[in-house]
């Protein structure tokens, strides 16, 4: 991996959880990187990214900030993935598509449409007389480790295959060719369409399954008969809450282990290749889920991956907050510390400047 940016958001405090007595904000703002994170325990931890977008962040500032290198990179046919992470509620679904894949406030569409309107104007803007391009569009669902084609539901267990010439692919998945942004919206809007369709059939959440956008970008040059291709995925991701394994069985226990292992297997495959795993140094454990094989191609290589975890502000949600922020802390090799205030007894033991750093970066997420 080439370069990963790890971004957390903070949405607005949702108006249960404002109502709740006892609920507090759990997180204090040191600047546009770093923030103070209070645990359960009235513990605070400070954690730095590369950027932190608080309640009032616009989405055009996080498509700026984490998207647009990656969109600006895929003409150049460097491959991109720009995921989404987080418990259920957290805001993946509002950063990635914004209330709706064709709403027409401008200022809270997603990342989603903003991708397709970058990647089409930057593709025009180096659109020559000798140049052409063309965009590829394909969605598909992951849940319970099958892969189910959003464009047409029936083809509900694609097989992954890694083929010499185009890297990773999904033989028999629909592509729809798209010529503008309009037409590549009303794709999604379809795709967006259909999963809630497929969930219904299956009577299940879509905070259950993982949600994969692949725009494919093919440039031919017409006089050398050369051509380029690059790949922006965006991944929505399953909810990372935990499910108590007591209360849990049948369905619910085996949708969690799904979830559990392809979300671990994410964390394994960017620790791998950021840092290596202990005593496995050249390999990448791609092959542990569907999600990670799919996203092989790009997130190794040449490539760059952008990773948003979504948060609630509310110190109702701080324990699956601080599980969020851990894995996105990993994928960054960022190191975290609790944080104790100058209270006599501690300092006396081993002083605030001293206290070890927690590196966290390299250890596996079992
Ligand atoms: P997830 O996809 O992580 O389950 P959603 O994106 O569906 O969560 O967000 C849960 C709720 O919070 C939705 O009603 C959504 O509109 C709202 N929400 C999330 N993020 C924001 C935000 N940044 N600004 C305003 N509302 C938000
Ligand atoms: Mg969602």
């Amino acid at each position: 991996m080439s370069n990963i940016t790890v971004c957390a958001r903070f949405r607005p405090l949702s108006s249960k959880e404002e109502r709740i007595d006892d609920s507090s904000v759990c997180i204090r703002r040191i600047d546009t990187e770093t923030f103070v994170f209070k645990d359960e325990k009235e513990e605070d931890f400070t954690f730095s990214f590369d950027r932190v977008f608080y309640e009032k962040s616009e989405q055009a500032d996080v498509y700026e900030f984490l998207a647009l290198p990656i969109v600006r990179d895929a003409v150049n046919a460097i491959n991109g993935t720009i995921i989404t992470y987080g418990q259920t509620g957290a805001g993946k679904t509002y950063s990635m598509e914004g209330p709706g894949i064709l709403v027409c406030d401008e200022t809270k569409k997603g990342l989603l449409p903003r991708v397709v309107v970058g990647l089409f104007d930057t593709l025009n803007r180096s659109d020559g007389e000798d140049i052409k391009y063309s965009i590829k569009l394909s969605m598909v669902e992951i849940y319970m480790e099958k892969v189910r084609d959003l464009f047409n539901l029936s083809n509900d267990n694609i097989q992954i295959k890694e083929s010499k010439t185009q890297g990773i692919i999904l033989p028999g998945v629909a592509e729809k060719t798209v010529q503008n942004p309009a037409e590549a919206l009303q794709s999604l809007s379809r795709g967006i369409a259909n999963r809630a369709v497929g969930e219904t059939q299956m009577n299940m959440a879509s905070s259950r399954s993982h949600c994969v956008y692949i725009f494919t970008i093919l440039q031919e040059y017409t006089k050398h008969k050369r051509s380029k291709s690059g790949k922006v995925i965006l991944v929505d991701l399953a909810g990372s809450e935990k499910v108590e394994k007591t209360g849990a069985e049948g369905r619910v226990l085996e949708e969690a282990k799904s979830i559990n292992k392809s979300l671990s297997s994410l964390g394994n495959v960017i620790n791998a290749l950021t840092c290596g795993l202990p005593g496995k140094a050249n390999h990448i454990p791609y092959r542990d889920s569907k999600l990670t094989r799919i996203l092989q191609d790009a997130l190794g290589g040449n490539s760059r991956t952008a990773l948003l975890c979504c948060c609630s502000p509310s110190s109702l949600n701080a324990s699956e907050t601080l599980s969020t922020l851990r894995f996105g802390a990993r994928a960054k090799h960022v190191k975290t510390f609790p944080r104790f205030d100058c209270n006599e007894e501690k300092c006396a033991k081993d002083s605030c400047a001293s206290l070890p750093l927690v590196d966290e970066s390299c250890s596996r997420i079992l």
